[in-house]
């Protein structure tokens, strides 16, 4: 009667050693976990089933002791355009999660959610229309790239954390995410072909500065002035674009990386002269590199793009003051491309 249920522990995103303690604490021989480990990340076995050099007992009493993640496509998406693909996952919980596989010149890249939903609630965003539901754990971030990389049949080489949600705001799970990923006994990706995007949580930012990583950190900026941030940024009314700027500069002084800034180009709202001269101010000391990107137009928004000519004035200024951009080619227009906007046409 009085027996204890234990819980099942989520086995992919446990790191070796966390899995080798826990395999170890119930005798068994370190070199399984590493057996183990090396089917989920390496082979991205799909459940303990796979596991073939694992007795049928040894399977059976796992799936009893472990959860194992496993994503299920439940659309995908190919642009006819580019050949991007957009997957909608769903989650063990029935949450919905998307991804997005790019192909480029120097490899393949994957765009990941951090979170369902998001809390930070910026006005161009579809991903923030419902709010927060809650964090991925790593294992649910991890298995986006090992669905993709299955579904797609080709190796991923970069992974950007830019889908829905904000990394930072689920920052311990990230932070394992990222070791567990460029893990000599996982993927095995360079942590200079990561990148994380956030809208800008200081405390986290400087926290993640003194982890010392290798990743690029993108700064989603989108507007110069605080004011003007406001309108579109719910954070801004919490951190400065003076604040974050000497963030920016901890961040490099710490890591050595230069940060990416991110500016969304919205007509009539952020793309004047002024503006792009402004962001030239503000991006030289840091010696960063921008992304402009031209907002996607959201059906339940009303922010349209400036057209080619406004967009191309913009970027000469930057370009006559020396500052290192490019406009964000557009990925996937023809399929759902703004973040978030697949898992809400699909709900
Ligand atoms: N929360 C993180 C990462 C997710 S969003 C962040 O804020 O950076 C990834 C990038 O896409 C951010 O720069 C975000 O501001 C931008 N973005 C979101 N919706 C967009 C839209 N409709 N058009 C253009 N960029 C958008």
């Amino acid at each position: 009667m009085e027996k204890e249920i234990r819980k099942r522990i989520d086995v992919k995103s446990m790191t070796l050693p966390e899995l080798e303690e826990e395999l170890v604490s119930t005798g068994e021989k370190p070199f399984r976990a590493r057996q183990m480990y090396e089917w989920m990340h390496v082979k991205l076995a799909r459940g303990f089933d796979e596991m073939t050099n694992l007795s049928k007992a040894l399977r059976e009493e796992y799936k009893g002791r472990f959860t194992y993640t496993a994503l299920r496509a439940v659309r995908v998406q190919e642009s006819k355009i580019d050949g991007t693909k957009k997957f909608l996952f769903e989650l063990s919980d029935g949450n919905l999660v998307e991804s997005v596989w790019m192909q480029y010149k120097y490899g393949n890249s994957v765009c990941i959610s951090s979170q369902v939903g998001c809390r930070m609630g910026c006005a161009f965003c579809a991903s923030a229309l419902g709010g927060l539901e809650r964090n991925l754990t790593p294992g649910e971030m991890l298995d986006q790239i090992y669905a993709v990389t299955l579904l797609t049949g080709e190796r991923v080489s970069n992974v950007v954390v830019m889908g829905t949600g904000e990394p930072l705001d689920n920052y311990d799970n990230l932070l394992k995410f990222i070791r567990m990923l460029t893990d000599q006994h996982g993927l095995n990706i360079s942590q200079r072909n990561v990148t994380v995007s956030t809208c800008g949580l200081v405390p986290q930012m400087k926290q993640l500065a003194r982890e010392k990583l290798q990743i690029t950190l993108a700064l989603s900026l989108h507007a110069v002035t605080d004011e003007k941030r406001m309108q579109l940024m719910p954070i801004a009314r919490r951190y400065s674009i003076d604040e974050l700027m000497e963030t920016c500069a901890y961040y490099f002084q710490e890591t050595g990386r230069r940060i990416t800034l991110e500016y969304s180009l919205v007509s009539g709202v952020n793309d004047s002269q002024r503006d792009a001269e402004k962001l030239c101010r503000l991006a030289r000391p840091l010696h960063c590199h921008i992304n402009l990107i031209p907002v996607n137009p959201v059906t339940e928004r009303d922010f349209v793009q400036p057209d080619l000519s406004g967009i191309r004035a913009f970027q000469n200024i930057l370009e006559k003051n020396k500052i290192n951009g490019s406009i964000r080619r557009e990925m996937g227009r023809d399929i759902d491309g703004a973040c978030g906007q697949l898992r809400r046409r699909y709900m």
